[in-house]
Parts: structure tokens; C-alpha cells; sequence
């Protein structure tokens, strides 16, 4: 199913922060673009598999020992065609020669002239989840920054307060599950930025306005430099959660009933530049990521959102 919170035009919903749809969401390459949101896919069966969820601290094997098939890269499965020299694809019907090369410690391949190939579990169990990378990080405390996770919420105060308050849970339980040495920094945004400053003695607010043309009117790193904003969570985990419980629906000229419909009236994706006044979603996300990147090529390296 796909999940949207811009799609449809039924007024049921408007104005919760995730909705669900049968339609396709973006519609088209032009509506996409518009939104200038990155779109990304979760596929999961709605039948509920009998070995899901497995423990997360589970050891699993990695995904490189799995035969995959040499034209559409699916990996081998108890519906594939097993044949003595190879195997064809269920997907695309390609055939893939075992490989050779020795499997893990046991100096023997993997498939090839395995009399008991039909017991792995890839070919045996009806699910079998693998793991496909993971990920190590070194973090040096004294440098964090270009060595330590980052995290940036970017939160949208155009929300009316029910939806800002599930958006508060959600960030308080994300700062919860970052882990101590990551970096999190809190950005709002409305007809300005907000950028968070938990480090200071007295944490503060700076605020950012939109020019003329409809950019920013300085560059975030001069309103606060960003080895301010990004708070390392161990030291500062009590005053990020203080700062996101400070954060309000924005103010408008019309009211924030009026305001927190910005961007879904008639349905439509690109709304923010209406009659009601400004929401600077796009400067706000092409600022902050500018920013984060500036950073990573200034040599530090490593910055990830
Ligand atoms: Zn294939």
C-alpha cells in the first residue's frame, strides 16, 4: 500500500500527519518533483510470516554467501529451477551458473555439487531474512562532528497542535533512540526557520526569515554555527527533549486553523505560496541540507543526515 500524507482529496484526514491511500502517490514525474520530497518504497506482506519479527540482536547471515541471479540480481529461492551446473531465476527466467568460490570457512561452494543444497534455508523456508550490510561506526568524542551519526528533525509548525503533538512524541522517542553518541539537531520551520541551540548556557532559538525572492535571508551557518545545533545526545539528552517540548504551532495572519492547511487545499502538493502566506518547506530542507553538506566537504567528512 502506499502511504501519503499529501495524496487524495478527501477532506477526511486533512489534516492528520499520515494518511492512507490506494491511489498513486506521486501521480506522475511532475508531481513528484513538486513536492521535493525523496520517495521511498517498504514492500511487507500482509500476511503475518510465522518467523517475523526475529530478534533484532540476532546474528543473521550475511546476504554475500545467497546465489543471485546474474540478470535481475534476485536471490535464489526454493521456486527457482535447481539444476546440477545452475539455477534459473523465478523472476526473470535467467539462468545463473553456480559459482565455484568456497562458501564462508567450509572450503566447499556454497551450492554447487552440494548433496544437501535443498536443506539451506534460503531453498528450504518459505521466508529466510539475511543481512544485506551493516554498518560500523567509530566515533571519536573529541571530534563528533564528521565521525558521529547526525540527526536533524525538521519539524513543520504550520501543524495544528494535535498533529505537533505527535510529531513531539515521535522526535522525543527518535532522541531516545539514537543512541548517546549520536548528534541531533532541532530545526522548525513555518514563514522562518527556527534553529535550536541546547548547548548554550540558556538554550535559545535563532530564527531565520525568507527574503525577497523567496530564499533565505542569511545562510543557517552564520545564524548558528552548526557544531552548535548538533547536540551530542549523551551530554545533552535532557535539554534537546526540554527544547522539543517548547515547540508550538506557528502563528498566521489567518490564524493557525488557516495556516496548518498550507500545502494540501484543493488537494493540490505545491500550495505554501496561497493567499494565507508562506511556508518555507523547500528553503527550509535545501538550507538544512546544504548546511549538513557544506560541512561534510569542508574535510570532516562523514556527516550524515
Ligand atoms: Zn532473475
Amino acid at each position: 500500500h502506499n502511504m501519503s500524507s499529501t495524496g487524495g482529496s478527501e477532506d477526511a484526514g486533512r489534516d492528520l500527519c499520515l494518511r492512507l491511500t490506494s491511489r498513486r502517490v506521486p501521480e506522475n514525474a511532475a508531481q513528484k518533483d513538486r513536492t521535493g520530497l525523496p520517495f521511498g518504497v517498504t514492500v511487507q506482506p500482509f500476511k503475518p510470516l510465522p518467523h517475523f519479527p526475529v530478534d533484532a540482536s540476532a546474528l543473521l547471515d550475511p546476504a554475500d554467501e545467497v546465489a543471485r541471479c546474474g540478470d535481475c540480481f534476485g536471490y535464489v529461492n526454493g521456486f527457482c529451477g535447481l539444476e546440477r551446473d545452475g539455477w534459473v531465476c523465478i523472476l526473470c527466467g535467467n539462468f545463473s551458473y553456480w559459482s565455484s568460490d568456497p562458501a564462508g570457512d567450509g572450503g566447499k561452494p556454497r551450492y554447487k555439487r552440494n548433496a544437501r543444497r535443498n536443506e539451506l534455508p534460503e531453498i528450504a523456508l518459505p521466508e529466510y531474512e539475511i543481512e544485506v550490510a551493516r554498518e560500523v561506526l567509530t566515533v571519536n568524542p573529541r571530534e563528533p562532528l564528521g565521525t558521529a551519526p547526525v540527526y536533524v528533525a525538521l519539524i513543520d509548525t504550520t501543524a495544528p497542535e494535535e498533529t505537533l503533538e505527535l510529531v513531539r512524541s515521535a522526535v522525543l522517542a527518535a532522541i531516545e533512540a539514537v543512541g548517546p553518541d549520536a548528534l541531533f539537531g532541532i530545526v522548525t520551520f513555518a514563514d522562518r526557520i527556527g534553529l535550536f541551540d541546547v548547548q548554550a548556557a540558556a538554550p535559545s532559538v535563532r530564527r531565520v526569515g525568507l527574503g525577497k525572492d523567496g530564499g533565505l535571508a542569511m545562510p543557517l551557518e552564520e545564524a548558528l554555527p552548526l557544531r552548535r545545533l548538533l547536540a551530542p545526545v549523551g551530554a545533552f539528552k535532557e535539554e534537546l527533549a526540554a527544547a522539543v517540548e517548547t515547540i508550538a504551532p506557528a502563528k498566521s495572519r489567518f490564524g493557525s486553523a488557516g495556516f496548518s492547511r498550507l500545502g494540501v487545499d484543493d488537494g493540490m502538493i505545491d500550495g505554501g505560496d496561497g493567499p494565507v502566506g508562506r511556508r518555507a518547506f523547500g528553503p527550509a530542507l535545501e538550507a538544512t541540507l546544504a548546511w549538513l553538506g557544506a560541512d561534510a566537504v569542508e574535510g570532516r567528512g562523514g556527516g550524515r543526515g
